[in-house]
């Protein structure tokens, strides 16, 4: 931190700083060296010092809630004045959205880490109890990659990898259906994992509502189900794939960078209500995260990342599981052939596409659209889409507090921050494209959906 800027800190501490951020050091006079301690720490100026000092956080123990867990391990939180964030592990994605529905207040949470589009569906009443509206704003996405489909291991030498309508496996799959329908899960209905399934095997010819059994099962409980063969795939985040891998009890099929390089993937997002009552403390949590996020895409931390997120009050497996995924080295096909990529290494911060972190509008948009694709809400949904992304988007709130973060840090610069909503047009593994500014083109383009009047 430049010199002046800390010497108008300490000056201005006294005043703004609130009661909490001071108790560690309330008997004490600072010492010289941990003055240049307490300046690190604290935010660096009364405009941008956070309304209250904490907020309750739901994390599901998958690699996409590594920022969360590093900036509260790292004391990013603590740096941005939110030296009270509490990160709570959620049991389920079912159990994340009951706790959203009775905030923090009530015992549950403020926000947290959700599977698109979550908070959408939470905002419109679409999810929750009694249809109740939970307005939520999306802060940033958490990363991309990281997510795969496996395949029970009795399944090995059927043809099954991504593109499975050329090697036999798409037909191997289909034969089942007149016997005992290929059972496939994913963590919660109708979010990411339930659209990546669907979208990989209806770009193989596979109606996902007709040629299988699809269904939700919490991720602790898949790789009982993979072992005892009630199960044949699971579409889900690391470590669970690699887990299954290293278990001996099935294969990856494919990943979800293969399937769309540089996908949204889940997404921080927080109450309404919360954000608009706190606006400083919103860019300041978005501040930490995003520190977090450059941390952990350096390759420098990476062991001491798979050290902490491994702990047993996080992920709780050994860290070998964790260790391939971050080096983009994951065991391909049933024949577990070692595969490295950079370009399928999950990322937090900056992909080949650029920003990780930005939330774009034109995502929330592929979601809301996949949404109509498989009939999980009527076509009308559509017309409403950019209403819907535009009231949820807190696009403003990233790209205010990764300004705010360029003048505090070097690891981030102007060119980091999107100048536009939308990412353009995506291509997807099959070929087809998605512009968001023509979902009904898009729909009308594939051959496999479920739309609904
Ligand atoms: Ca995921």
């Amino acid at each position: 931190m430049p010199s002046f800027r800390r010497r108008q800190f300490l000056l201005t501490a006294g005043v703004a700083v609130g009661a909490a951020l001071l108790k560690g050091c309330a008997l004490n006079p600072p010492s010289p060296n941990s003055m240049s301690a307490l300046a690190d720490v604290l935010p660096p100026s009364p405009a941008t010092m956070p309304e209250v000092p904490g907020i309750r956080l739901g994390y599901i123990a998958i690699a996409e809630s590594a920022p969360l867990i590093i900036a509260q391990e790292k004391g990013f939180f603590t740096r941005h004045g939110m030296p009270e964030v509490k990160i709570a592990k959620q049991a389920s994605w079912g159990a994340a959205r009951d706790n959203i529905e009775i905030g923090s207040s009530g015992g549950g949470i403020d926000g947290g880490q959700w599977q698109m589009p979550m908070p959408h569906l939470l905002s419109e009443g679409l999810i929750t109890k009694g249809n109740r509206k939970v307005p939520m704003v999306v802060l940033a996405q958490l990363c991309t990659h990281g997510n795969g489909v496996a395949i029970a291991k009795k399944h090995t030498g059927k043809g099954i990898e991504l593109n499975l309508a050329k090697s036999g496996g798409a037909d191997y799959i289909k034969s089942l259906s007149s016997s005992k329908k290929f059972k496939v899960a994913y963590t919660f209905p109708k979010v990411n994992q339930d659209f990546w399934l669907r979208y990989w095997l209806a770009a193989n010819g596979i109606d996902p509502n007709k040629d299988v059994d699809l269904l939700a099962v919490p991720a602790s409980q898949t790789v009982a189900n993979m072992r005892t063969e009630t199960m044949d795939g699971f579409s889900t985040g690391d470590p669970w794939p690699s887990r299954i891998v290293k278990d001996k009890i099935g294969f990856l099929a494919m990943l979800t960078a293969e399937l769309w390089e540089a996908h949204p993937e889940e997404y921080l997002s927080v109450r309404r209500e919360w954000v608009e009552q706190h606006p400083k403390a919103t860019k300041a949590l978005l501040k930490a995260v995003m520190e977090a996020q450059i941390w952990c895409d350096d390759p420098a931390n990476r062991e001491e990342m798979v050290q902490i997120l491994s702990q047993r009050k996080y992920f709780n497996v050994p860290t070998e599981f964790l260790r391939g995924a971050y080096e983009g080295t994951y065991p391909m096909g049933d024949t577990l052939t070692p595969v490295t990529s950079e370009k399928t290494k999950i990322r937090y911060w900056k992909d080949s596409k650029g920003s990780v972190s930005y939330p774009y509008q034109s995502h929330d948009k592929w979601f809301l659209t996949e949404t109509v694709r498989w009939g999980f809400q009527p076509s009308g949904l559509l017309t409403e889409a950019d209403r819907i992304v535009t009231q949820v988007s807190g696009e403003k709130y990233w790209r205010e507090a990764a300004t705010e973060l360029t003048s505090m840090t070097q690891k981030i610069t102007a060119q980091d921050i999107p100048t536009t909503v939308t990412r353009g047009i995506e291509t997807f593994f099959d070929g087809a494209t998605f512009d968001s500014t023509k979902p009904q083109a898009y729909l009308d383009s594939l051959k496999i959906k479920a739309i609904k009047a």
